[in-house]
């Protein structure tokens, strides 16, 4: 469908290719020459890593179709397997399309802003098998739901959840804010490593938990953490660094801007019985220099943003602060070698980067850099 830009190229020469994109931003931005940067971490089976699949549905002259966007355009190429995603997600993808076939259900047309079924969203567990189907619709009006219920009980193992979402706007934005549950409770369970966390339709969670596992426990050996230590986790989102830190840690304050993701955060660290974190709504910029003023402090930082990277109010209050270790994760290696460089220039040393492949077949790459207080 042209989704994964690079996945006729041969997996080792994938991995090279973001190795090198790494390297070289690091020199050509960050003016960073001599920094070791190891080999892109890969995985072994580089398919069908997805957890989360979003399909949006057309009718074209009376054929339907199921898929995804073609580049630059709304136009769908239908699909009946995508190698990325759970396999589980080709089967419901059936299951669905005959479900709409035999109900003749009504679909969503984007110009005339008519008709019901919008989009199809999945979410795998991919350690609990549990899954989550949710109908995106502008009205709760889909017929015989009963059946398709049934039919997913019946063959597809680990369901667990069936949701109509209600989005009735005239948007790109796929999920609306009101969830009705038509079977299950909502939500699905995942692990990543010993921690929990409950994932429903509108949390965000990693889309690659194998990877995940690796580029977090790189974090947490980067962290090196020992008795007494205080982290911050900036851009800590649904806080799942922060309670793979807090493991570890005496303390970990978080910090986010998306009100909701701080309220699954505060939820997902009851789950897993741990109170030695607290978390903080706001932009980074402005939250994190006001607690420091406040007086609290940490002796090693995790920042995570978004692919702009780091404001300087928060590389600012760092440098401040003066933790004795920072550990950059990054999914966007050219503000990484923008933001290495602010801090190489104000008392840190970049001792070691570690490329890791969560999305194989596509030119993105997450990092890990460590810097250490000269
Ligand atoms: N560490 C998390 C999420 C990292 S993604 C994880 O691994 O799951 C980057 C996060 O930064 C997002 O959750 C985004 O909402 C948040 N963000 C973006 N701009 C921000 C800002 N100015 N201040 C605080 N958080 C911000």
């Amino acid at each position: 469908c042209g989704g994964c830009q690079i996945q006729e190229l041969d997996y080792q020469k994938q991995l090279d290719l973001k190795t090198n994109i790494v390297k070289e931003d690091l020199k050509r931005i960050g003016g960073l020459e001599d920094v070791q940067v190891f080999d892109t971490i890969g995985m072994e089976k580089p398919f069908r890593y997805r957890n989360k699949a979003q399909f949006p549905v057309q009718m074209e002259d009376g054929k339907l179709k199921i898929g995804f966007y073609r580049k630059k355009s709304h136009d769908i190429i239908d699909i009946d397997k995508c190698l990325i995603q759970d396999e589980k997600n080709d089967l419901i993808i059936d299951i669905i399309r005959k479900y709409i076939e035999e109900e003749n259900i009504s679909i969503y047309d984007e110009k005339s802003h008519k008709g019901i079924l919008r989009h199809i969203v999945t979410k795998v567990g991919f350690t609990s098998g549990q899954v989550m189907v949710v109908l995106v619709a502008t009205e709760d009006r889909l017929k015989n739901l009963d059946r398709l219920i049934e039919n997913l009980k019946d063959q597809v193992e680990g369901f667990t959840s069936l949701v109509v979402n209600i989005n009735k706007d005239k948007t790109n934005v796929i999920l609306g804010l009101k969830n009705i549950n038509k079977y299950g409770n909502g939500k699905i369970v995942d692990n990543i490593g010993d921690l929990k966390f409950e994932i429903s339709p509108l949390s965000f969670f990693q889309v690659n938990p194998i990877q995940t596992e690796i580029l977090y426990n790189k974090a947490l050996e980067y962290a090196d953490l020992k008795e007494g230590d205080r982290v911050f986790d900036i851009y800590c989102g649904i806080g799942t660094i922060s309670l793979f830190l807090a493991q570890k840690a005496e303390f970990v304050y978080g910090v986010e801007i998306v009100e909701d993701a701080i309220k699954d955060a505060r939820l997902n660290a009851k789950l897993n019985g741990m109170d030695n974190l607290e978390f903080f709504v706001g932009k980074a910029e402005e939250v994190v220099p006001e607690i420091y003023k406040e007086g609290k402090k940490a002796n090693v930082v995790v920042v995570d943003p978004p692919r702009k990277g780091c404001d300087e109010r928060v590389l600012d209050t760092i440098v401040e602060m003066e933790p004795d270790r920072v550990v950059y994760v990054s999914c966007n290696p050219s503000t990484l070698a923008r933001d290495l460089r602010y801090l190489e220039d104000r008392g840190y040393r970049c001792e070691k980067v570690q490329p890791v492949d969560l999305f194989p077949h596509s030119v993105h790459v997450e990092t890990v850099a460590l810097l250490s207080k000269l």
